[in-house]
């Protein structure tokens, strides 16, 4: 019987350049057809088909709270309610702010944007704004969203200028970003000695979940604060991923680190476009109206969008929400690799309040590189065997997993249950 999912993939081909809206979705790394969601519920997604999955994607982070959560929906209904968008302020707009400042204290003042892209390239172009300078590095692995300087891969020789790994970003863009390896402090250390007072911003994923979960050591990230201070370099945490969602004050409160900006996206809007870009008075003042860099949005700051976020930042704050996803978080990591080490697959697992990497290594990954060297055709078929078994992860070997707060030890209990006979039929 054909799959109602074939027939939506065939039918999405004619019209969209691949059949998706975002690359990943595509399954072209796994094989075979994407899923078409037709609603979710909790720690669940149904497909064309009617067949439900546990979801371990969570909308690449989001979901925290789990899907149509009754408190998010009912604030999104009545907000829609009261007009969608009106391009004035609004006091809702102010809340959200004040909450952020609140939640993750480096950010004294902060922007509100729609998406994490629009995020990380405004908070690049106050890094350059500020200093007046053009260089900034980045490291292999970290992805910071889709602007033209950020999709870069590094260059042939360590401390030479990257390449686009884009068609369509001119190389002349690109020869301003320099991309190092993550977790190599002495590489950082030899580029600030060679051009540190070039340099604008270092950008970094504190947590690094666009290479699967890969931790920064704290020598790396302390070594980056100390050199950006030294130099007058602006150091951008890029929390899009992990902030609201390693911890509820960001990556930043588990390294006791402060950069002077920060990025925010994906929980803070809860499912609908919100993102954020904030950091000191002393930095954001130089943004427009107030100072000279430039950057706006018709539907920043959109009222049924700030709901959604608002009411997600506040069930994530509920006493015991965030250990009680940490803990299950850690259960389902622990879980797979029990799973594995008994069926004797090299795997292990990893996970940081609600986000987890699954790695097909004998090892914890450190870097781009290390990560690289993981099994992917076996990554492959167990996604497949799991998807078959009703459980949805990352459909990429190179993608972080996320846990909501309606996953429970049974959902999680079944998850590692299909687990244990996945990995058995990859020996
Ligand atoms: C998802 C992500 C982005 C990009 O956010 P979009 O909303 O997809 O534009 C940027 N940085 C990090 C760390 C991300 O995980």
């Amino acid at each position: 019987m054909t799959s109602k999912n074939d027939t939506l993939m065939e039918r999405a081909q004619r019209t969209t350049p691949g059949g998706v809206n975002s690359p990943v979705r595509a399954f072209r790394s796994v094989g075979g057809t994407p899923r078409f969601i037709t609603h979710a519920d909790g720690p669940y997604v149904w497909d064309a088909d009617g067949k439900r999955y546990t979801d371990y994607v969570g909308s690449w982070g989001p979901a925290i709270v789990g899907h149509a959560h009754p408190t998010v929906v009912k604030a999104v209904q009545e907000a829609a309610a009261k007009g969608l968008s009106f391009g004035a302020p609004t006091e809702a707009e102010i809340e959200m702010a004040e909450e952020i400042c609140r939640l993750v204290p480096s950010i004294e003042q902060v922007r509100l944007v729609s998406s994490g892209t629009e995020a990380t390239m405004s908070a690049l172009r106050l890094a350059r704004g500020a200093t007046g300078r053009d260089l900034i590095v980045k490291f292999e692995g970290c992805y910071h969203g889709h602007a033209d300087s950020l999709l870069v891969k590094a260059g042939s020789g360590l401390l030479t200028f990257g390449n686009p790994t884009s068609a369509g970003v001119p190389a002349d863009f690109v020869q301003h970003t320099l991309v190092l390896e993550y977790n190599n402090t002495q590489q950082l250390e030899d580029a600030f000695a060679e051009m540190g007072d070039d340099i604008a911003c270092v950008i970094v994923e504190p947590i690094a979940g666009n290479m699967n979960l890969v931790r920064a050591t704290p020598e790396f990230l302390n070594t980056m604060r100390k050199l950006c201070s030294q130099y007058g370099a602006v150091l951008i945490f890029d929390e899009v991923m992990s902030g609201f969602r390693a911890a509820l004050h960001g990556a930043q409160s588990l390294y006791g680190i402060t950069p002077d900006i920060t990025a925010l996206g994906k929980v803070i809007g809860g499912g609908l476009p919100v993102a954020a870009f904030g950091g000191k008075v002393d930095i954001m003042k130089h943004m427009a109206p107030i100072g000279p860099v430039y950057q706006a949005g018709t539907l920043s700051g959109n009222p049924v969008a700030v709901a959604a976020g608002m009411a997600t930042l506040k069930l994530i704050q509920e006493p015991g929400f965030f250990e009680s996803l940490t803990r299950q978080t850690s259960r389902l990591a622990q879980g797979l690799s029990a799973a594995a080490a008994e069926a004797g697959v090299g795997f292990c697992a990893d996970s940081v309040g609600g986000m987890f990497g699954i790695y097909f290594l004998d090892q914890k990954p450190d870097s781009y590189a290390a990560m690289m060297r993981s099994d992917i055709p076996k990554f492959n078929r167990f996604f497949h065997a799991m998807l078959d078994a009703g459980h949805f992860f990352a459909p990429a070997a190179f993608e972080a997993g996320f846990v909501s707060g309606a996953h429970d030890d049974a959902i999680v209990d079944e998850t590692v249950e299909a687990a244990r006979k996945a990995f058995a039929a990859l020996v």
